[in-house]
């Protein structure tokens, strides 16, 4: 699922899932284990249920693929474990116990027994994967028993050993908690073993002899009881319930919580546990682990994409120890499993319709499917996966369009590398690609580095040997992110896919000492603080810093470069073409100059929302003149000194005409309160007493008159025009002696005008306003003789407004929401000062996204929800539209187009997103 179409149903989840698990208690013999293999309880629809991993291995279970038995837990189970003080429902245990045996029935082994002992693997999995976040227990089930009846039925003590003393390190770590210390310690497991091969000088982990598996059981277990003082236990089911717990608890884990803030995922949702009969890539040199994708994440080419590691289990893979083997090379060292898993590969995706990423074990030639999911995958490869995907018939239009999420169409638009720049910079390395772009910045070394140098200000990449979930937060303080060791499947390559990060990683020629804060290259050395550039679209590492070029769509958009010479471009118009097809809600933009114009329209905007004027009052020589008219003492000098001004903005809404060649304009009246014009230092106010030719302190009375407490809340919007009547006068007479001129003449443009009024909340205030306007306005026509197209409305950004828009509406032509001050308003908090709190809030999740960044829906939504149906009563077809920053996020359109509004108008880099967002909204409303 996407992020948007996720957190559209948060909503609805939220209240479901409480719900669910207060029955979950009151429920007598409720259902809380779910079996998959020769008979099968679940399927793909149950996610909720059975989270991503559960019901995907239940339908695979159920379509004939080859997944080793086993039983989910549901995610019932973790509301009930958090509700009640970390305890099971009375009757879970029986089920677990008999899910067991149908598991030792099937295979003929038993759990805890001698001879032919089960072995399971315990792992998480919610509803929407959260890779690495969560724990996993592979080998469960072995202790100083077991192991040794391994051993034998296996004829291969070293792989029984081998699987033991992996079992150890993973329970001790995660659910005796015995891990590294601080971020400089490493990982005390791994020490050990580390210690041991340097000792016997060996290379890796499989040329350890039984004997050398033997001594470092005994040794992790030593250490086991050194830091908890307690032995690691000999009981499978104290083990199958201590691991049970440990994925539960691993739910509320720090990284977690952080993980679904930025994916705004409900901490009601919880995770299921998947208890699965284990599967050994590790049996020997017929055996492999691996992970594949059946397309390719990074770019979306339809090529099989993945890797895998020969005698090796399959955190191997994941965690980026080892530099696993490319597919393709599969075909050459077990080539009857790689046809095996090419079959596999089409099944699925045939099956499940999406590009799949899946994880699957080779033990002794034979092929297990242990995981699938609809691959994570970079904005570049959703867009054209969806595209190619749809061309094969697999998909059609409207589900091609649900699968990108919109904010997707963004990485087909970032800057690239300068082809020029590029050339000339000196390349020290290459690695695997692994998330498209560009990025240049400072080495950093850990990831606090990266967060504390982000927040100075600086841009840093993140290089690291390898990355681990407990980086996340430095990785997405990042521009980049290159690795030393772990493929296309590692974790660093995994987030920085998720996160739109660039990355390249197993850039293994590359050496990093973090003693001495060094990165080495062939004779390059870096410092960190240095800057790198890296390219995660070819692999390549250069020195420096690179400078950065335009995508080649805004090159196509712009004439510089030809359409049928770009891939990418032609998939960008695909997609917008198919957006433009199936949306109902208009896309504007918010834009105060031509040039900002020109690039929303060639993004695809329909017209301009929102026109800040006192922006233009910001240039050159215009400052002045406005600051002469903020600190005259009588209206005869302000009038003399707007009729300056006159001109100015006259030319700016010319240019502004011509750019939207006839597509509607709203320009808002002068907003903000007076005082953000004026000069703050005194050398500055100083030299303006001078050139205005009146006393320094004339400058400083006047600025302390304008002084305002609470300037958001004071002297500002409407008020400006109601008090300076002569100002709304000039702003309205710049404006239509702009139409008048630009309607007349050989190319001529038929004008839209729509000229709206700010932070009303009365309707005497706009009917006070209309008034000035509407004289202008025929002043004007007549004078030029022309007639001229415009409307007069309101922006709604007060609740005041909202609650009487039934009376607002009698005089408004339309209505825009400005949702920056109606949050603001409503919510009774400034946005330049929630940063006191505001981490506080999200880590508590009282705020689930930033309001400012995601419409509060149930709150301020309420409000819009309101204006419209009150609006429409008084003026059916009063035109709707919505202004503020939400304008352009995806969730916040969904709720827009809900609301009925006619329009959005967001910034011209976002009108490709909207564009996409609001075709979704459709569809997913339909
Ligand atoms: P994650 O969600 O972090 O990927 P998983 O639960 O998928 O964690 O497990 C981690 C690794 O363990 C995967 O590589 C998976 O293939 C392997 N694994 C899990 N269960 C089994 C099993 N029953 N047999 C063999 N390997 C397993
Ligand atoms: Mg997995
Ligand atoms: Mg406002």
């Amino acid at each position: 699922m996407s992020k948007n179409t996720k957190a559209v149903v948060k909503k609805q989840a939220k209240t479901k899932a409480s719900t669910k698990n207060t029955s979950a208690n009151n429920r007598v013999a409720a259902n809380y284990v779910y079996a998959f293999g020769k008979k099968t309880d679940g399927n793909a629809t149950m996610r909720d249920l059975l989270g991503g991993k559960g019901a995907n291995l239940a339908e695979m279970a159920s379509i004939g693929l080859p997944v080793p038995p086993g039983f989910t837990i549901s995610t019932e189970v973790c509301g009930y474990y958090y509700d009640n003080g970390r305890t099971y429902p009375a009757s879970l245990s029986k089920s677990v116990l008999k899910a067991i045996k149908q598991i030792e029935s099937q295979l003929g082994k038993s759990f805890g027994g001698r001879s032919n002992p089960l072995l399971v693997s315990v792992r998480s999995g919610a509803r929407d994967s959260m890779p690495g976040m969560m724990d996993t227990i592979l080998n469960l089930g072995l202790n100083d028993v077991t192991v040794e009846g391994l051993a034998e039925i296996s004829g291969n003590p070293r792989f029984a050993w081998d699987c033991y003393r992996r079992f150890i390190q993973m329970y001790g770590d995660v659910v005796m908690g015995v891990q590294a210390r601080s971020e400089e310690e490493e990982d005390p497991f791994h020490e050990i073993l580390e210690k041991m091969k340097r000792k016997l000088k060996i290379e890796t982990d499989s040329d350890l002899s039984t004997e050398n598996l033997k001594t470092l059981v005994d040794q992790y277990k030593a250490l086991i009881r050194k830091r908890t003082r307690s032995a690691f236990p000999q009981d499978v089911f104290e083990q199958l319930w201590g691991a049970t717990s440990a994925v539960f608890s691993s739910w509320r884990n720090e990284r977690a919580i952080l993980y679904r803030q930025q994916y705004a995922i409900p901490a009601e949702w919880g995770t299921a546990v998947n208890i699965q009969a284990m599967v050994f890539g590790n049996a020997g040199d017929d055996s492999a682990t691996g992970v594949a994708f059946t397309r390719d994440p990074a770019n979306g080419e339809k090529v099989f994409y993945g890797e895998y590691l020969i005698n090796a289990q399959g955190e191997d893979v994941v965690a980026g120890v080892r530099t696993p083997n490319a597919i393709a090379q599969l075909a050459n060292e077990l080539p009857q499993s790689y046809r095996d898993l090419e079959k596999v590969r089409n099944k699925l995706e045939k099956h499940f319709k999406d590009m799949q990423d899946f994880e699957f074990t080779i033990e002794r030639g034979r092929l297990f499917i242990l995981q699938t999911r609809n691959g994570k995958r970079t904005g570049l490869a959703a867009v054209r996966i969806a595209v190619e995907m749809q061309r094969e018939r697999l998909m059609n239009q409207e589900t091609a369009l649900l699968k990108i999420p919109a904010e997707s169409i963004d990485s087909l638009l970032v800057p690239v590398f300068d082809p020029k720049a590029l050339k000339a910079a000196p390349v020290i390395g290459k690695g695997l690609p692994a998330g498209p772009g560009a990025a240049t910045g400072r080495i950093a070394f850990t990831a606090a580095t990266a967060e504390a140098e982000t927040r100075k200000g600086n841009k840093v990449v993140l290089c690291r040997n390898e990355t681990s979930p407990d980086d996340l937060k430095g990785m997405l303080h990042s521009q980049g992110i290159l690795t030393l060791r772990g493929g296309v499947s590692s974790h660093a390559a995994l987030v920085a896919r998720q996160l739109g990060k660039v990355c390249i990683c197993g850039a293994s020629e590359i050496v990093i000492n973090y003693e001495k804060k060094t990165l080495t290259a062939g004779k390059v050395v870096l410092k960190e603080g240095d800057y790198i550039s890296i390219d995660g679209s070819t692999g390549l590492i250069y020195k420096g810093m690179i400078e950065s070029a335009d995508s080649e769509v805004k090159r196509v958009l712009e004439g510089s470069l030809k359409a049928n010479k770009s891939y990418t471009y032609e998939l960008f118009q695909t997609v917008m073409s198919w957006a433009d097809k199936y949306r109902t809600l208009n896309v504007r933009t918010n834009a105060d100059t031509p040039a900002m114009a020109k690039q929303a329209v060639a993004f695809g905007a329909e017209g301009i929302g929102l026109c800040r004027t006192e922006h233009m009052f910001f240039d050159g020589e215009r400052i002045d003149i406005m600051r002469q008219m903020i600190l005259a003492a009588d209206e005869v000098q302000r009038r003399s000194a707007l009729k300056k001004l006159l001109p100015f903005q006259k030319k700016d809404f010319v240019g502004l005409f011509k750019a939207m060649e006839g597509r509607p304009v709203t320009i808002r009246l002068l907003d903000p309160p007076l005082h953000e014009f004026l000069p703050h230092d005194d050398v500055v106010r100083r030299q303006l007493a001078e050139k205005l030719g009146v006393p320094f302190d004339f400058v400083i009375d006047r600025i302390k008159a304008l002084h305002e407490e609470n300037p958001m809340l004071g002297c500002r919007g409407c008020r400006l025009g109601i008090i300076y009547p002569e100002i709304t006068e000039m702003q309205a007479r710049a404006l239509f002696e702009a139409a008048a001129q630009v309607s007349k003449g050989k190319k001529a443009i038929k004008i839209k005008a729509e000229i709206m009024i700010p932070l009303v909340g009365f309707r005497a205030e706009l009917a006070d306003q209309l008034k000035i306007v509407h004289r202008v306005a025929a002043e004007v026509m007549k004078k030029h003789k022309v007639k001229i197209d415009y409307l007069v409305g309101t922006m709604i950004e007060v609740p005041r407004a909202a609650i009487t828009a039934d009376e607002i509406a009698h005089e408004a032509d339309f209505f825009s929401f400005g949702t920056n001050d109606l949050t603001q308003t409503t919510l009774g908090l400034s946005r330049d000062d929630m940063g006191l709190f505001y981490d506080q809030y999200q880590s508590k999740e009282i705020y689930n996204q930033n309001p400012f960044a995601s419409l509060d829906q149930t709150g301020v939504g309420k409000l819009v929800d309101l204006a419209v149906e009150r609006g429409r009563q008084t003026k059916p077809n009063i035109k709707l539209g919505i202004c503020g920053e939400h304008a352009g996020d995806p969730m916040s359109i969904d709720f827009c187009h809900r609301a009925g509004l006619n329009y959005v108008s967001c910034s011209p880099p976002r009108v490709p997103i909207a564009r996409l967002a609001a075709a979704q909204a459709r569809l997913r409303n339909k």
